[in-house]
């Protein structure tokens, strides 16, 4: 591993293991069956100071380094996708406060944050505007010192059980992607609820559901930036955010593997061990070269972010698309070294293989990803 930690942040990461070996991972395939939401697990994380990691020490947070936060949710992730994710969208939903919000607003949101008493949602899709985000419908009018609001955002992660929601509403319907505005709801503003809750694939314990808007009132206090500024926000967010996906894709592929390895040790066919095949070797060697791969571009688009290299969003897209392919590629071979006892659930790799899936999909699919790297290959030629 190329990236140098300190002192502090090398024990941070190895109290994070081990947590995740004697909290964590009993508890994942429970959070899988049921699908509800692992509120303890969310205590044991703010209580360890993790959901604090994201936020800088003047607003109560640690101010971690990103490359440290991704690496917590490589740990995280290597267990459960689901706890990983309660990380990742504390950072998704709350960034847009911490990069446009004036310090009244970090004071009034960020600390509460910080300690894991509430949860943050970033409100960004619609049922007619996932990748073309710029087509959402919601709107948002202002009215004296409110606005109104009126739509539907969804498959919102932590809808319902987040009290901060940075949601993205059209001010002006006629600017285009500069008619977008950023807002702060919290969660008890009338005119704001929870609808449908979706019943998911994997990542089964994270709640994602609809947020409602009906005649809304929401403080022009609670305005993030400008009129206008929204979608600048919400793709400034996105672009430090997806490392995080890539890291918890990276984790999943590592748990799949890990697994895989200690299976084909174990399993005797033929009167020797499966991994003693030259067959089941290979297909190990290439789970680890593809999961060693999506490492180093991992903390290296998190190295990107620290450093504030003006072209991280390239780098943070490549990421994301490259772990996530790998996560899919190592959890179904990883299923396929178990043979039919990866296909049972009695097992974690069918469950991984699910959780992968989504980091496909989220924070931008990863054909809009390839777009975004295309289009920047494109402009450094211009
Ligand atoms: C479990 C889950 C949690 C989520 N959490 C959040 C959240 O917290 N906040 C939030 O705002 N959103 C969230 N999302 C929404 C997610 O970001 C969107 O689902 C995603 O961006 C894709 O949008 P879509 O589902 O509408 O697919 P569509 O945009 O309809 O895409 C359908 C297919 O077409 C492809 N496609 C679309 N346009 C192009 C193009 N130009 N070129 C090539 N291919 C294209 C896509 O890649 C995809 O394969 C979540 C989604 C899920 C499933």
């Amino acid at each position: 591993m190329a990236v140098q930690l300190g002192a502090e942040e090398k024990m941070l990461i190895d109290m994070v293991r081990d947590l995740v070996r004697e909290r964590v991972a009993p508890r994942a395939a429970e959070v899988d069956a049921t699908g509800e939401f692992p509120w303890d697990i969310k205590d044991l994380l703010a209580q360890q100071d993790i959901l604090a990691m994201p936020f800088p020490e003047e607003y109560g947070g640690l101010g971690s380094s990103e490359v440290t936060i991704l690496m917590v949710i490589e740990e995280l992730a290597r267990a459960c996708a689901t706890t990983s994710l309660i990380l990742c969208v504390q950072q998704l939903g709350a960034l847009p406060i911490l990069l446009a919000g004036t310090d009244d607003q970090k004071r009034q949101w960020i600390p509460r944050l910080a300690t894991g008493e509430w949860l943050a949602a970033y409100a960004l899709t619609e049922p007619g505007s996932g990748s073309d985000a710029a087509a959402m419908r919601t709107r948002a009018v202002r009215d004296g010192d409110h606005y109104v609001l009126n739509g539907l955002k969804h498959f919102i992660t932590n809808a319902g059980i987040a009290h901060v929601n940075t949601v993205f509403a059209i001010t002006d319907p006629n600017a285009g992607v500069r008619g977008i505005t950023a807002f702060v709801v919290e969660d008890g503003t009338p005119g704001f609820h929870l609808g449908k809750v979706e019943n998911k694939m994997g990542i089964r314990g994270s709640q994602t559901g609809e947020l409602v808007f009906e005649d809304c009132h929401v403080p022009v206090a609670n305005r993030l930036g400008k009129d206008g500024d929204g979608f600048k926000i919400a793709m400034s967010t996105l672009d430090r955010t997806r490392p995080g996906i890539a890291a918890q894709a990276l984790g999943i592929a590592q748990g799949a593997l890990d697994f895989a390895v200690a299976y084909s040790k174990q399993r005797v066919q033929f009167k020797r061990p499966i991994g003693d095949n030259q067959g089941i070797q290979f297909m190990l060697a290439d789970m680890e070269i593809q999961t060693e791969a999506a490492r180093q571009l991992v903390y290296h688009a998190g190295e990107m972010i620290d450093q504030g290299a003006p072209d991280f969003g390239h780098y943070s897209a490549i990421a994301k698309t490259f772990a996530s392919d790998t996560a899919i590629d190592v959890t179904n071979d990883a299923i396929q070294v178990l043979g039919g006892y990866g296909y049972m659930k009695e097992f974690p790799v069918e469950r991984m293989m699910r959780d992968a899936k989504i980091t496909q999909i989220y924070e931008g699919t990863n054909q809009i990803q390839r777009i975004v790297i295309a289009r920047n290959l494109q402009k450094r030629q211009s």
